[in-house]
This record gives C-alpha cells, structure tokens and sequence, in this order.
C-alpha cells in the first residue's frame, strides 16, 4: 500500500483451518477440531478489523477442503460455512470478502458460500466443471471469480475453451473476473528463461508470468469478446500444432501399450517367488539394508557442478562417482549390511535424473517450485511419449556389485513418483503415460538383471501423494498407478526380488493399493510414529517382506541401539519375523556422514540382539 501497489492479503479460511487440524495427543477420544469453530471465529475477526484499519480493500480466505471428501459428513461441513461466513461477513469493520476454492469442484458447498455475504467467490473452473445456471444465479450480486487458468501445470491455456466457460458464467452469474484456478505457486516463474528447451516445447508452455497474461487476455474477453479474437486464435493454432508434434505421439510406443494382456501384469504366486529368492539370496533372518541414498556431500555435489560447466571430463566426472561408490560399498561391508546399495551419487534428484535420460521428458534450468516449507524442487516436464533410448542406471549397478559379494540392490523411481513430481503431459489420461513410463522402466529393468543384479528396488514414495480428493475416483487412480509398477517390475524371473519404498504417508488409507503392487519386500516410513504402521500390516495380513524404518533420517539425531531394539521388538510382535526387513525410513542424501555411520551401525547391532531373541526363542 505505501508503494502505491493494492495488495490482497490472504490467509487460510476458519473451515480449512479447522479440517485440516489434527488433534492433538491428549484430546479426548473422538475430539474434532471443528467442533472449536466458535473459539476460532472471533479471531478472524479481529483480523479483519486490523486489516480494514490498515487500509485494506480485500482480504482472501483460502478454502480448499471444501473440495476435498472429507470424514466429516458433508451437512457438519455446510453448517461450518454457513456459520463462519455469517460472522466473518457481519464484522463491524472489514474487508471485502473473497473466498477461495481451488484444486476442483466445488459441488454443494457453492449454495453454502452463495448464502452468505460475502463479497465474492472463487471457484476452479479449470478442474471443476462449470457450476449449473440454477447454482450460479444464487451469487446474485456477488462476484464471481472464474479460475479458468490452470494454476497446477504449465500447459498453455485452450483460450477458446475458457471464453467458452465465460460465456456459460457469464450468462447465469452476475459480475464475473477471471483468474488462475490456484495461486501461481505450483509453477515456475517465466517460460522465456528456459533457452534450452526447443521453441517449439517452449510455444505449448505457460508458466505464471505467462499465465497472468492469459487472465488479461481473457478478462478483456469478458467485458469485449472482440478484444481477445487474434490471441484466442493464435492459442488454438499452437494447441493444434501441439497435437501433432513429432515425439508427441509416437507409433512405436503406442503399439506397445496397445499390445498390452494381463499377463505384462503379473508373477508368479509369491510362494514360489519366496522359495527361488530364498535358494538364491541366502539372507539372514531380519536382512538389513538401506533405503538407497548415501549423503550427497559437497565434493559430490560440486563435481557435479563441475561437470556440468565443463570443468571436468566425463571421464574424471564417472571416476569420482565410481570412487564415492566404492566407498559406499566398503562403509556397508564393514558396518555388517545384508543388501548393499551404491548410494545414488550420480544422481542430482531421483526424478529428474531418470527424466534427463528418458525421451518424451525434459528438463528446466530456472523451473524452480516451492515443495514444501523452504524446500524446493525443479520439476521435470513430461510432454511426450516415453521412451527409454539406453540403459540409464545398469553401468553404475554392475560396478557397485562387482565390488562386494552381497546382493547389491538395482534402484530406480516408479512410473507414479516420476509423474507426481514432474509437470505432466494434460493430453491424455496418466494411467496411458504411467504404462508408457513403466515399459521405460521394465526395459531398464530386465537389462539389470541381465546384468546380475539380484534385487531391484523401484521407489514410489508418491503414491498416496496423487491419491484424488474425491473418493470417487480412488478405485481408477489405484488401479492404473499400481498396475503402472506391476507392468514395470512383473517381467523378471521368480529368483530376482523387487522390492519397493514408500513415505510420507498414511498407509492405512492406500494399505491395499501397497499389497497391490505385488513387491516382494516393501520399506516404509514407520521410525517418527514409532511403528503405528505395524498395526495396519498386521490387521491386513500383509504376506510378504516388509521394512518398516527404524531411524528417522530427517534429523540428525542418532536413534540409540536400545531404542532402536525396542522398535524391532515392536515390530517383531505384530509381523511374522520371516518377513521382517530392517532399514532406515528413507533414504540418506539429506544426511552427513558422522551421523549416518553412527546410526547404520546402531541399527546393525540392535539387529543381531534381536535375531539372537528369535533364535532363542525358537529352541
Ligand atoms: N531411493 C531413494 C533414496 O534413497 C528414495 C527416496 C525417497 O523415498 N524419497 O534417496
Ligand atoms: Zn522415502
């Protein structure tokens, strides 16, 4: 404001903030949040009279539960609103109101919103449909505010399609602006900047400085159709010419999906599995192991840097990885691990490195994003269909297991974690990309084994992440992400074992999807809820290998011996021993190496005391 700039502070609203609170421990049973509804209110609207006295003209409440299924019937939900917006609209002093729903329709809860008096209200029409004429009239002199811009990917905008979203609003709503369907943090700063993506991927990409003149483009639209012709124009011709772009479609690919049976989808009975493996691997009782990672020191990460200026050869660039893989291999052998790793030096993040050797994938130079809290991540774009032209990951694999007699695991991202965190193709259903990824993969896959790798391990820590927010479209988003793994790992022989790792997750909630993936050993996030996850695998009759973490690698607290036997025995309780794993709850990049050493060692020790437990025990 004492710029001359009008700002629009935002804040989350008191329904979302309510819904998305957990309890906290000491709550009594059954306690929900929302049920403090009227402790929160006069806070906002404290704020609100703070807000108007400084000046503001509109303050924004974001809403986005309200899209989302949530536990609590949706009537409790309705009377939520209802009753926030009364107060917050009835302040003495205020701002006006806008309220924001974005990620996807608003279905009942717009009659709600539209009964209150507020001053205007945002909708996402991009992922949303538009709301029916009836719904729309109950705004009356509201504003609405029309996402049409997709605010979440990075695709230009179909400008013919949004106008003729407007033009619907426009008939059955009142006064309309134009907006993105979220705030423009999803997404990078200014397509231009990225000068080594060809002109003609950059011509189908808006990032947000792109985007905010789509929203002027079609706010002109708005008040005089005329305005926006040649720009509207000009939007369908490259969506057209996108449409048709070698490496878009390509005949190869689709022949391979197309020619796709049940059979690409699974394995042998588990049981059979379990014996080849047995006659092949040799494993000890409760095998330790590691999630993949070893730290990402700064001598890695600047020969990287190096590399990647032309300071260092290729050759001398592999000849420090190879020497930090060595190390790696040595450091577990002489810690006692039963399935070593090699670490991952080579890789600068476990998407984009597979997306830098992946065709029909690209990757940005400046596209950075906010991931969460301060931490950020520079997503990959997928635009075309994949393919995998060469071995990605096989060379550094053969060398890691020609240093060491143990199994040394094969590593690799998952067709889900792959899309989840990259900007993804909107062209056609992500079900036909995850298989086009997981061919890419199951081809990566079967050359490692050729190559001797006994274990390979395929991490999807993002399956629970792209779970939709209606219920309704669970089942068809567990059925292609899962059967996107299956096809990338059901290709080996019975004797090679798959393992996969997932996390930041409520496992309960995907618990069939994880026994769906068919893995024969499963590592799970389990050390910071001290083992809760036991108790789903137990109730469920998980079958088969499963490592529930026992070090929370985000923090560099080491977890002691004691403690970390203590968790064991937790776990030993409730998953038949034969199928326990011990290992870390994630991988290890984010670590240094003191720590790390520390800890792996403790995990070992707390291994044999309780390996020794079940042996005697057993006599
Ligand atoms: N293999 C990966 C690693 O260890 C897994 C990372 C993850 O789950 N986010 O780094
Ligand atoms: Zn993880």
């Amino acid at each position: 404001m004492a710029n001359g700039i009008e700002t629009r502070p935002y804040i989350v609203g008191p329904v979302t903030y309510l819904l998305l609170s957990k309890a906290s421990d000491d709550a009594p049973a059954g306690f929900a949040p929302l049920s403090r509804l009227e402790d929160v209110l006069p806070v906002y609207v404290q704020l609100l009279e703070k807000l108007a006295a400084a000046g503001a003209s509109w303050i924004q409440f974001d809403e986005p539960a309200l899209v989302v299924d949530q536990d609590t019937p949706a009537a409790e939900i309705e009377a939520a609103v209802a009753r926030a917006y009364e107060v917050l609209s009835g302040a003495a002093k205020r701002p006006q109101i806008l309220v924001s729903t974005p990620y996807g329709a608003l279905d009942g809860q717009l009659g709600t919103l539209a009964a209150t008096n507020i001053d205007a209200l945002h909708i996402d029409a991009f992922k949303g449909a538009v709301p029916s004429a009836a719904a729309l009239a109950g705004l009356g002199n509201k504003t609405l505010v029309a996402g049409v811009v997709d605010g979440h990917n990075i695709w230009r905008n179909d400008l013919a399609v949004s106008a003729g979203k407007l033009d619907e609003l426009k008939a059955a709503a009142g006064r309309i602006a134009v907006s993105t369907s979220t705030s423009a943090q999803h997404v990078p700063h200014d397509v231009t900047e990225e000068t080594q993506l060809s002109g003609e991927l950059r011509s189908w990409l808006a990032f947000a400085d792109q985007k905010a003149v789509e929203v002027r483009i079609l706010a002109d639209y708005v008040a005089d159709p005329a305005s926006a012709k040649a720009a509207i124009d000009e939007a369908s011709a490259v969506i057209a010419a996108r449409a048709t772009a070698a490496g878009v479609h390509r005949e190869d690919v689709r022949a391979r999906t197309g020619a796709l049976t049940g059979a690409d989808f699974s394995r042998s009975a588990y049981e059979v599995r379990e014996a080849a493996q047995e006659e092949a691997l040799h494993l000890p009782p409760l095998p330790t192991t590691t999630i993949g990672s070893f730290p990402q020191t700064s001598e890695i990460r600047s020969a990287r840097a190096r590399n990647n200026r032309g300071d260092l050869t290729n050759e001398q660039y592999e000849q420090l990885m190879k020497d930090e893989i060595k190390r790696v291999v040595d450091l577990q052998e002489e810690l006692g691990y039963d399935v070593l790793v090699h670490g991952e030096p080579e890789r600068n993040d476990m998407v984009q490195y597979f997306a830098e050797n992946l065709e029909g994938v690209d990757v940005t130079v400046h596209g950075w994003v906010q991931s969460y809290g301060s931490r950020c991540t520079r997503p990959s774009i997928l635009w075309g269909d994949v393919t995998r032209s060469a071995p990605i990951t096989v060379k550094w694999a053969e060398y890691a297991q020609s240093l060491t007699n143990k199994p040394m695991k094969g590593m690799l991202t998952g067709p889900v974690t792959i899309l989840a965190w990259s900007f993804v193709r909107d062209d056609q259903p992500l079900g036909e990309t995850a298989n086009q990824v997981g061919l890419a993969l199951r081809d990566e896959i079967a050359d490692l084994e050729a190559a001797g790798i006994k274990i390979i391990q395929v991490d999807e820590p993002a399956l629970r992440e792209l779970l939709p927010l209606r219920k309704a479209d669970h089942s068809a988003y567990l059925k292609w992400s899962v059967d996107s793994f299956r096809l990338a790992t059901a290709g080996v022989a019975d004797a090679t074992q798959i393992h996969t790792h997932l996390c930041y997750s409520e496992f309960g909630v995907i618990i069939d999807a994880i026994d769906g993936l068919d893995a024969d050993v499963t590592s799970i996030e389990a050390a910071r809820s001290r083992m809760e996850v036991v108790h789903d695998l137990e109730s469920h009759g998980f079958g088969r290998g499963v490592g529930p973490g026992v070090y929370d690698i985000h923090s560099p607290r080491v977890p002691g011996e004691q403690e970390v036997t203590e968790l064991l025995a937790t776990a030993v309780k409730h998953v038949p021993s034969r199928q326990l794993w011990v290992n870390p709850d994630c991988g290890l990049k984010t670590r240094g190496y003191a720590e790390t050493e520390e800890s792996l060692r403790n995990l070992v020790k707390a291994t044999r005391t309780v390996r020794a437990g079940l042996l005697e025990a057993a006599k």
